[in-house]
């Protein structure tokens, strides 16, 4: 017997029910999907255009506008791009998960015109119904391009059925007018419309418009059309064709500072990925970075329409303080536009973006000292966070930090590279004390046999040194030492005629200060007479003080 071949059926109210109310986590992205659907559209005459002019209708004033009536209680997005011919709209509108602009690509790429084709939002086929999350009630008006007598009028409630008539529509492309429901009457509210065409909108190239109503003189008002985005993606274009005003625009406009930023970081990333990254370094802590959540993140991107604001996975909390966007039309998306979580691509995207972004602090910092000391001032406690969180860059990272030592003037630095290299030749080991200011660690007695020696030991003051330096262990082969414990670098061994005559005093003094876990003689000393050490493995003095403070 022979199987039978039966097809799927769908129940298409619960299908679109479940689009309208489950797909998104947002209702606000409606917003977002119509006016990337009215881009592509203009794109596509834009397109079509080349190989048929007549298409243009001498109509090039690209735009997309949005006319909220209050009265009427609609919102209303027009474009003139493609349009729609009748039979489009049964494809495009009357079929769910049909894309015309998923196909309208395919065909372009069958004709072998892949390299001119624009960049296009759509490919699920679903954005459109998104609609329906916000309006009881849609209509949509449109003419395809270069017919000017065959309007279409289309007309549903989302819940399974549409009506399709004839229409006049002199003007060609799209109008989609939304019925707002009850409780989304906002979206009618011209500030709530510019706060989210910038919010998801604003890079796109083509403008998106309102009239608006402003009062010139004395109870004389006048309607002029304004653009509501800014249409600046200067993400995308190169890095010699942009003015450092512009960068400086953007920055202040994304991370909400007053200032210039300190670095700006720009490159395209080509391959088998592509991706483009505009990153920043700001110049000051803003306020309120020492006391707020750790968040990190850049702005993601695809095609210039804003997918999420604060992709995490792209930039390692130790960098939080790089503030950008990332772009790639390559990066997988699900049907709601959400990101995936766990791409791959993202991996690769934030090894990329740690690689510049320490690139390019290394290079502030052999061309412009004065400017990278600014910098490590406000964010080297979170820079050293790196040194403990990504093993594979500690490196670069250590090669970063800056140091006082016995050996630097006060308000100078030094940094491991170059305490390395002025080493004396029996030297093997880099030592560091740790304290509560360089002042204070300059007198302490510890340095006594370094200096003795002609060594130099780093002083560390930053709390988060106590815990990332004796985890980072090492630096070039080099074992980082505490100057404070147990049998440190620079002190040698005691002459054994030397022990004897001192074994007397050792028993006397150990009995009198019962506290501590032995005395020892040393010749860490040259002239105080004596110094409390930690034991190798033990806790340090410094640690000892805060847990002390902490009341433990
Ligand atoms: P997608 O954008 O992912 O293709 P949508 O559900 O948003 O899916 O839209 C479905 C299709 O309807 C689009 O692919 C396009 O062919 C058509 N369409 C939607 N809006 C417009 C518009 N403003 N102008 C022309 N065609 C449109
Ligand atoms: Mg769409």
């Amino acid at each position: 017997m022979s199987a039978e071949t039966l097809e799927f059926k769908a129940e298409l109210k619960q299908l679109l029910h479940l689009i309208t109310h489950s797909l998104y986590s947002d209702r606000e992205i409606f917003l977002r999907e119509l006016i990337s659907n009215a881009s592509d559209a203009i794109n596509k005459v834009r397109f079509d255009a080349l190989a048929n002019a007549d298409k243009l209708e001498g109509n090039t004033d690209w735009k997309i506008k949005l006319t909220p009536d209050a009265t009427a209680k609609t919102l209303t997005l027009s474009d003139n791009g493609i349009g729609m011919s009748r039979q489009d709209v049964i494809d495009n509108l009357g079929t769910v998960a049909q894309s015309g602009t998923k196909a309208f690509l395919e065909a372009a790429k069958r004709a072998g015109k892949t390299g001119e084709t624009p960049g296009l939002i759509g490919q699920f086929g679903v954005g459109f119904y998104s609609a329906f999350m916000v309006a009881d009630k849609v209509t949509v008006v449109t003419r395809a391009a270069g017919s000017p007598a065959d309007g279409t009028r289309w007309e549903s409630d989302g819940q399974g059925s549409y009506t399709l008539e004839a229409c006049e529509k002199p003007t060609r492309g799209t109008d989609v007018v939304l019925h707002l429901k009850d409780d989304t009457q906002d979206y009618l509210d011209t500030w709530r419309l510019r706060q989210l065409v910038r919010k998801f909108s604003d890079f796109l190239e083509h403008p998106v418009v309102m009239d608006v109503e402003k009062e010139v003189e004395e109870g004389k008002k006048e309607t002029t059309e304004e653009t509501l985005n800014s249409r600046k993606a200067i993400w995308l274009r190169g890095k010699s064709e942009v003015k450092p005003e512009e960068y400086e625009e953007f920055y202040k406009s994304l991370a909400h500072d007053t200032e210039a930023p300190a670095d700006v970081i720009h490159y395209a990333a080509e391959g088998k990925t592509e991706f483009k990254v505009l990153c920043f370094v700001p110049a000051r802590k803003p306020f309120g970075f020492d006391y707020e959540e750790p968040v990190a993140g850049l702005r993601l991107y695809v095609q210039r329409v804003l997918i999420m604001d604060r992709c995490e996975q792209v930039l390692p909390v130790y960098l939080r303080f790089v503030k950008g966007v990332v772009d790639s039309a390559d990066l997988p998306l699900n049907v709601s536009r959400e990101l995936l979580q766990q791409n791959p691509l993202l991996d690769v995207i934030q090894k990329s973006v740690v690689k510049n972004v320490l690139e390019s602090l290394a290079g502030t910092k052999n061309i412009e000292p004065d400017k990278y000391l600014d910098f490590y001032k406000s964010f080297g406690t979170v820079l050293k966070e790196g040194l403990t969180r990504d093993w594979s860059n500690r490196e670069k990272i250590a090669d970063l930090l800056l140091f006082e030592s016995a050996n630097t003037e006060a308000g100078k630095f030094t940094t491991f590279a170059e305490y390395a290299e002025k080493m004396p030749t029996d030297q093997t080991e880099i030592a560091y004390l740790i304290g509560e200011s360089a002042e204070q660690l300059r007198h302490s007695p510890y340095l006594e046999a370094f200096r003795a020696k002609g060594q130099d030991v780093l002083l560390l003051t930053d709390p988060i040194d106590e815990f990332a330096i004796p985890q980072l262990g090492e630096y070039k082969g080099k074992k980082l030492v505490a100057a404070d414990r147990g049998e440190a670098a620079g002190v040698g061994e005691v002459p054994a005629g030397d022990k004897e005559r001192f074994a007397a005093l050792l028993t006397v003094l150990k009995e009198k200060v019962p506290d501590v876990a032995d005395v020892r003689l040393t010749n860490r000393l040259t002239e105080s007479a004596a110094c409390l050490v930690a034991e190798a493995h033990g806790v340090s003095a410094h640690m000892e003080r805060l847990m002390e403070r902490m009341g433990r």
